[in-house]
């Protein structure tokens, strides 16, 4: 299998590419609109063909490269059933299989970011969106966030997976690239509480201040990245 990270400096946001050779198909997970170019350029290097552009969840940091993939390779773009973005062409759910080829990833659904984030399993890789970032955790104070429901996705969900498995986040601030579910279930300062309210409490405790492209990325992203008065 090809898997490749690449990140968006402007945003500190990780896209990655899951494609296999013999079938020459490929996945793009979470692309940013400025780097498309890169995108394209990367799989015609690599001799592949793009089926599927999928988004963890509705952004709120940059504008997602979802339509223009689609415009530039003919890709279905695919988010989670609980998306309010009307412009995909797939909607996946929890405990499905998304394909590719001979790619397979299991869809976990993991809102408390958002409340229409998921995860994707791809063999021992996890990406795991802003749920579940390396020594931290997704903030939940918009776009119907809910740390509560993130708790939930995080103990009942991503955290009973194989503490092998490697931690794909969208984003790293601080220069990290991948974790595991142990090295965080250990080490992570957000996930080293004795409850679900203390959880709810940390969370709720952070004052943070809202993303700079916050109100153009959102409506753009609803519009999978095309809305017509930031498409150049
Ligand atoms: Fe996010």
């Amino acid at each position: 299998m090809i898997f490749r990270q690449m990140f968006d400096h402007d945003s500190c946001t990780y896209t990655y590419l899951i494609a296999q050779r013999e079938s020459g198909e490929a996945i793009l997970v979470d692309p940013v609109l400025s780097q498309v170019p890169k995108y394209l350029q990367l799989l015609e290097e690599l001799e592949l063909g793009l089926i599927i552009a999928i988004d963890t969840h509705i952004h709120a940091d940059h504008v997602t490269g979802l339509g223009s993939l689609r415009d530039e390779t003919l890709c279905a773009v695919v988010m989670g059933e609980h998306t309010k973005a009307d412009c995909v062409n797939y909607k996946v759910r929890e405990g499905e299989q998304l394909k590719a080829g001979d790619i397979s990833m299991d869809v976990v659904y993991t809102p408390g970011h958002t409340d229409d984030s998921y995860s994707f399993l791809v063999g021992n890789r996890v990406l795991t969106g802003d749920t579940l970032l390396i020594r931290g955790t997704g903030r939940t104070d918009f776009q119907n966030g809910n740390p509560a429901s993130q708790y939930d996705s995080l103990f009942n969900k991503l955290l009973t997976l194989p503490e092998s498995t490697l931690v794909y986040p969208a984003h790293d601030y601080n220069g990290m690239t991948v974790s595991t579910i142990g090295e965080e279930k250990r080490h992570n300062p957000r996930l080293q509480v004795g409850s679900e309210q203390e959880y709810v409490e940390l969370m709720n405790g952070l004052e943070l201040e809202d993303p700079k492209l916050m109100d153009i990325a959102i409506p753009s992203n609803l519009a999978c990245g095309l809305a017509p008065d930031i498409k150049d």
